[in-house]
């Protein structure tokens, strides 16, 4: 093993997988073999691995100015043109834009703009955030916190209490209903312990809720319908910010311009990353109202800065990658590409898996989706320490196809954006066969 602290891995595995080139939906290792990224890497990569006019449009930035930092009323050309385009697409008012590198540090950055912008209208007590079981929001400290997945928490003595972090239920109908309860008595039922546990907190003590309006990592759940009119009443009844991590879901991922879009969300903060850039340069983005920003000014004034920034907010090259990709996105009408052809996904999907006997739920929207991986169709029954998911992602690559098990024993869909039918075909052709060949091995095992 090289000297390397791999992110999210057993520090005992052994390295399996070393790439060295893409194109198209494709990438290829480096005994020459190749797959289908099923996943676009982490989310991320929605053009694909080898477009050049982003390459071209990163170089020819780099030849030009490669780096200037944006403190202190610094800028540069790609920083401002890119939060006047965004500005354009946001379904927030007057928005502004505060980059970053990660989706998680966009996460810290919000939640730091929320102490600020409350302490600066005079309401220092509203600070705890509301997120919710089985969400992700990223690794940082505070956005670690708010990410509700065990491994993220265990050993880092995280959450940190001084965060003020509160945890509503997860709204997956599939595995948290309670016996016959229909969708629509689960969502009543979930929305109100939420409205019970904010007037037990106390509304004036909570700033926000975070939501993944499709929750990514931790399963790509899709809450029943009428959940998010519901939990926007009790908010907005509340005085508590929507605040949506479209970090996954942003740029077309759900087949349309953002999660917030396909999920009737109307939110007042934003996070992007990923897909704002398709992973050519990292870049994020946390998207606040126009009357947050005004609020927040009188504070900068006694401060003499907003004092929160990093060395590369607003990195001149990543400016330059997301506004390429952006472009590229509303040229090649990628977002009705990705519905279109998302739609063709979700219907194999559930043509193919709907009976299978491993497989409880088929979910998703657009081009992200997951199958649910169970050992009794009729109850729900899953695998421990996520066995079946474990066992589908690797057959899934010796079958040439990418993608990943997550949150236990769902297998999780996420290809490119520029995905065709006949590839989305190819990519179900491994799929099947592996999902086959994981039934088969569990089957041996008695597990089944
Ligand atoms: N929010 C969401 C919804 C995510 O899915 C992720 C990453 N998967 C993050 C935040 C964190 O982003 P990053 O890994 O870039 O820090």
């Amino acid at each position: 093993m090289s000297p390397v602290i791999y992110p999210t891995t057993n520090f005992t595995a052994t390295e399996q997988l070393c790439l060295t080139h893409g194109e198209g939906i494709y990438v290829y290792d480096s005994d020459g073999n190749k797959y289908i990224e099923g996943l676009a890497s982490l989310w991320c990569t929605s053009l694909g691995y080898s477009n050049t006019e982003v390459i071209d449009a990163i170089t020819t930035q780099l030849n030009k100015l490669p780096f200037s930092h944006t403190f202190g009323g610094k800028t540069h050309a790609p920083i401002m043109e890119l939060a006047d385009k965004l500005r354009a697409m946001v379904p927030v008012e007057d928005a502004y834009f505060f980059f970053g590198n990660s989706g998680s540090d966009a996460n810290d950055s919000h939640y730091k703009m929320l102490r600020y912008y409350f302490n600066a209208i005079g309401k220092p007590e509203k600070r705890k955030i509301i997120t919710r079981e089985r969400g992700y929001h990223g690794v940082t400290v505070a956005a670690g916190s708010m990410t509700s997945l065990p491994a993220n928490l265990a050993h880092f003595d995280a959450p940190l209490e001084a965060l003020g972090v509160l945890r509503a239920e997860s709204p997956h109908y599939y595995t948290n209903r309670k016996g016959n309860e229909t969708e629509a008595q689960f969502v009543d039922r979930i929305i109100q312990a939420l409205e019970d546990q904010i007037l037990a907190e106390s509304p004036d003590t909570i700033a926000a809720m975070i939501v993944e309006p499709i929750t990514g990592a931790s399963g790509v759940i899709v809450p029943p319908e009428g959940y998010y009119e519901k939990l926007q009443a009790v908010l907005r009844k509340h005085d508590i910010l929507v605040w949506a991590d479209e970090v996954i879901t942003g740029f077309g991922r759900t087949g349309n311009d953002f999660g917030c879009t396909t999920m009737g969300i109307q939110p007042d903060l934003m996070t992007f990353a990923k897909q704002l850039s398709s992973a050519y340069f990292p870049i994020s983005a946390a998207v606040i109202p126009g009357w947050m920003y005004e609020a927040m000014i009188e504070q900068t004034n006694q401060v003499g800065v907003f004092g929160h920034g990093y060395t590369y907010s607003g990195h001149p090259a990543a400016c330059a990658a997301a506004l390429k990709t952006l472009e590229i996105y509303e040229r090649d009408s990628l977002f009705s590409h990705a519905a279109e052809v998302g739609d063709y996904l979700q219907a194999q999907l559930r043509e193919v898996f709907i009976e299978h006997p491993l497989v409880g739920e088929v979910r998703g929207k657009g081009l992200i989706a997951a199958l649910e991986l169970v050992s009794n169709k009729t109850t729900g029954a899953s695998f421990d320490k996520g066995l079946a998911g474990a066992t589908a992602q690797k057959f899934c690559q010796d079958n040439g196809l990418l993608l990943r098990a997550v949150g236990g024993n769902a297998l999780a869909l996420c290809p490119p954006l520029i995905i065709t039918r006949d590839e989305v075909d190819a990519l179900m052709g491994k799929l099947k066969a592996a999902i086959d060949s994981t039934y088969a091995e569990l089957k041996d095992k008695g597990l089944i």
